[in-house]
């Protein structure tokens, strides 16, 4: 801390003339410049949290981002409130890496630090009403109505109450109107309350009275007290030898839970006799939320493909920072992962292992916590707001030197990051779609680990173009593993053309006669099967036979999907809902019919083909709450699942013994999707799920079902060929400017009335188009989706040169016409979103 301050700082008086840029969670564009109170101004620094006033009434954390000396010119500084911890909750690499992302993403710092800090580090305040302690109801010239009489009586036994406590007590929602006249007639107080959030977790335990553990004598004289009670002595003792408080008597500290000491056979009176005795005492002590569990620290032996490929990385490491393990489906690269985690470590610097999402985790991160027990922390996206806190803590205080998460673990204040491993680095989940910071872990990723000049290992077997490039071109070092570990072998394709059973009448309930046979020859054998559609719901719409009506959103531009759970249907955007119409709105006929395919209707077809199966199914809605994937997932491998169909969730990470046929449902369906990215994704997701196939001795099999299967794309998943793939692909790539031969940046405009999203949308472009670089810019257009949430859209495409200062001169000049269009009373409403790196 001592050089934050400067060297020409030694003057005991100028520390009352010490400002502190201040972060804050909001989206504006800059620090704001606070005093640092005199009495603070030897306790502060960079990374602490602070409290301050903003506006005029808001209360909000902030982070310091800076110290120095200079007031700020065009407004009044005002004082820092208070200093929330004794220590710094983020480091300066943090902070770098925070005015690194903003910049990059174009966004603000602050949007950056609101999602980096887990809320739990955020303080919120809340609004609370008072008794104005001056107000007179007989002598104020205001008269109050029924509602507002009921509300001052209420407060009148209170201190204080919340906006809840109001509409409680009024039984209605909506009371600022009333809240605002009574404020008017002086009658009550509105203030601002901040609260902590975090509240760790604590537990009452029981431990030896300080004075008996400080002396010997007192501690003998004590047994020979408890002589005559047997049971109190052999607790007793046993609590000795356990904590061996003789010795060490700070031991002593951690105590017993009440638990123990009761399972030990002590009854509850006698240890209140005890405690009334002075013998014990009773007291609180902070825990862990997680389970202390032992790593097994085991030898890890790698096959001689293994060996050789971890001996690859790190020759590649001597002078490339980042590498690409090019691995297929069960070469084991958590193995590998596993070694060089361990050596890492062993060397004494931070490991941070990214996983895309935590439906990927399970099998991972079991494997990982046998191997390293709670040494390890877990990040994720299903934990609490209290568990994520002491994940932070935790690599704060240096207890956590590993951590396992999902992409906002990139934000953990590592200080000495000494590895970051990417599995599956290419999968689109690492790319954070709203709010901003828009991130893409991976990339980001690798910059966090620039900035500790620390390494990255990108682990994939269907490696995203852009890595596979950078290995190409050589920026990348480049390792391959081609072989499955053990006896395990790849599994075989079969091509099953929907169309031809479609005409000869095999096509039953959307299954191919190829397909059903083979997933009753798994059946047959006792094995397990999974099927992969990615799209949940029953059917993604309806549709009347007689004049096409589709029931759509009324706040989207798409069709409702039904789901025949709940009997709904339901918007996947907005979440709206409405019954299943009974007749068709425009022309009154009930004949209406579900189109599609979604996973509900599938399991439903499964059920009834093969009425002895067990059918499960994983998707958003079947694993919605904490444990619901986990819980999915033991079934299956436990074996009271036959049948698991599933979206995107099912493609990755799963390693279950008994599954030999992988089914996947409409190949079509994912190669047409209108994005230049869809055969980069055809070829990942079909690989993968694939890949779930036959992974021990006995070899998978796997059926595609699609319209098409001349294909090329086909044959070169079948037999491996990524590298033709690639070549071909990027081939388009280069000719129609796509990643990674230029930067895309897009950039959307909302407004709910249409005009005016089309006019800002186009002013806008027209700025844009001023902008002095090289650059192709395509639209406006309207959204693929017109309309989302009763906001229309319209966007416009930026591509921009790789090479040079092209990019940072284009986000630098977008940020300021966005800045001057947004300040403008013509945009008002209208949202504006840039997203660098668009998928
Ligand atoms: P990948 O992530 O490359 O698809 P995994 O790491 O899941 O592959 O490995 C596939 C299977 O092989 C796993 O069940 C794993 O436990 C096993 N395996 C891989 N390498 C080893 C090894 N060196 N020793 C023991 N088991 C291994
Ligand atoms: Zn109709
Ligand atoms: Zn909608």
């Amino acid at each position: 801390m001592e050089s934050l301050f400067g060297d020409q700082y030694d003057n005991k008086d100028e520390k009352s003339n010490l400002f502190a840029d201040i972060i804050l969670p909001v989206p504006i564009p800059k620090m704001f410049t606070y005093k640092i109170p005199r009495n603070l101004a030897e306790s502060i620094g960079i990374g602490f949290r602070v409290i301050v006033q903003f506006g005029k009434k808001k209360i909000l954390t902030g982070i310091i981002g800076r110290v120095h000396q200079k007031p700020p010119t065009s407004y009044d500084a005002k004082p820092i409130l208070d200093l929330l911890d004794n220590h710094a909750t983020v480091n300066p690499i943090q902070i770098r890496f925070w005015a690194w992302m903003a910049e990059y993403y174009c966004c603000h710092i602050g949007e950056v630090m609101n999602a980096a800090l887990p809320s739990g580090l955020k303080l919120s305040s809340e609004s609370k009403i008072q008794l104005n302690p001056t107000f007179d109801p007989d002598t104020s010239p205001y008269p109050l109505d029924e509602r507002e009489e009921l509300l001052l009586q209420a407060l009148a036994n209170k201190e204080e109450m919340s906006y809840e406590d109001c509409e409680a007590v009024l039984g209605i929602k909506s009371i600022h109107g009333i809240l605002k006249s009574l404020v008017i007639k002086e009658a009550i107080i509105v203030f601002e309350q901040v609260k902590e959030k975090y509240s760790p977790k604590v537990e009452s335990r029981i431990r030896f009275s300080h004075e008996h553990v400080k002396d010997k004598k007192l501690l003998e004289a004590l047994f020979n007290e408890i002589a005559g009670k047997p049971k109190q002595e052999e607790i007793l003792l046993k609590y000795l030898q356990e904590v061996p408080v003789y010795k060490k008597p700070e031991l002593n500290q951690k105590g017993l839970e009440k638990k123990v000491i009761s399972d030990a056979g002590l009854s509850a009176s006698s240890l209140k006799t005890l405690i009334k005795n002075g013998v014990l005492e009773e007291f609180k002590i902070i825990i862990s939320r997680f389970e202390e569990e032992e790593g097994s620290n085991e030898e890890i032996v790698l096959s001689s493909e293994q060996e050789e490929a971890f001996q690859q990385i790190k020759k590649e490491f001597e002078d490339k920072n980042t590498v690409l393990l090019h691995g297929i489906t069960g070469s084991g690269k958590t193995e590998l992962y596993i070694t060089l985690i361990k050596e890492v470590l062993a060397g004494g610097s931070q490991v941070l292992l990214l996983l895309p999402e935590i439906a990927l985790t399970t099998h991972m991160v079991g494997r990982l916590r046998q191997v390293f027990g709670s040494s390890m922390g877990v990040y994720h996206s299903k934990y609490s707001d209290n568990e994520r806190v002491e994940v932070w803590n935790g690599v704060l205080s240096g207890k956590l030197s590993f951590v396992v998460g999902v992409r906002s673990s990139i934000f953990l204040p590592f200080d000495s990051l000494g590895m970051v491993i990417i599995d599956e680095e290419h999968e689109p989940s690492y790319k954070q779609f709203d709010p901003a910071p828009r991130f893409q872990a991976r990339d980001a990723g690798i910059m966090l680990s620039w900035l500790h000049q620390s390494k990255t290992l990108l682990g994939s077997a269907t490696p995203s173009f852009e890595t596979f490039h950078n290995a190409k071109t050589g920026k990348y070092g480049y390792v391959s593993l081609e072989k499955r570990f053990g006896e395990a072998q790849l599994p075989d394709y079969y091509l099953a053309d929907i169309l031809v059973d479609k005409k000869k009448n095999l096509l039953k309930l959307d299954f191919t006669r190829l397909m059903r046979e083979k997933i009753q020859e798994a059946l047959n054998n006792q094995e397990q099967v999974l099927i992969f559609q990615n799209r949940r719901g029953y059917a993604p719409y309806i549709s009347c036979e007689d004049c096409g009506w589709i029931p759509e959103c009324e706040h989207c531009d798409v069709s409702l999907t039904y789901h025949q759970f709940g009997e709904e249907m339901r918007c996947h955007y907005c979440g709206f809902k409405e019954k299943v119409p009974h007749a068709c709105s425009a022309c009154g006929s009930n004949k209406l019919s579900a189109v599609g395919l979604g996973t509900e209707r599938i399991e439903e077809s499964l059920s009834l083909l093969f009425p002895e199966a067990r059918v499960a199914r994983m998707d958003l809605d079947t694993t919605r709450s904490k444990y619901g994937y986990q819980r999915l997932l033991e079934d299956f491998g436990s074996g009271n699942v036959d049948i698991l169909v599933g979206t995107q969730m099912i493609t990755k990470g799963l390693d279950f013994d008994r599954v030999t046929v992988v089914g996947i449902m409409d190949a079509d369906r994912i190669l047409y999707f209108p994005d230049f990215r869809a055969g980069e994704r055809a070829f990942q997701q079909i690989t993968q799920v694939a890949g779930r196939a036959g992974r021990r001795d006995k070899k998978g099999s796997v059926i595609i079902q699609t319209r098409k299967p001349e294909q090329a794309i086909f044959g070169q998943i079948i037999s491996g060929d990524y590298k033709s793939f690639y070549l071909q692909e990027m081939g388009e790539r280069q000719r129609f400017f796509y990643p990674p031969f230029v930067k895309i940046i897009k950039i959307t405009t909302r407004h709910k009335d249409y005009k005016t999203a089309e006019k800002s949308a186009r002013y806008l472009h027209n700025l844009m188009g001023d902008i002095q670089v090289k650059k192709i810019l395509l639209g406006p257009e309207k959204g693929l989706i017109g309309k989302i949430k009763n906001q229309y859209i319209f966007e416009s495409i930026v591509k921009l040169d790789r090479t040079g200062n092209a990019q940072a001169h284009f986000k630098q000049e977008l940020l300021h016409i966005l800045e001057e269009m947004q300040a403008h009373k013509d945009f008002r409403g209208v949202r504006f979103v840039v997203d660098v790196d668009p998928y």
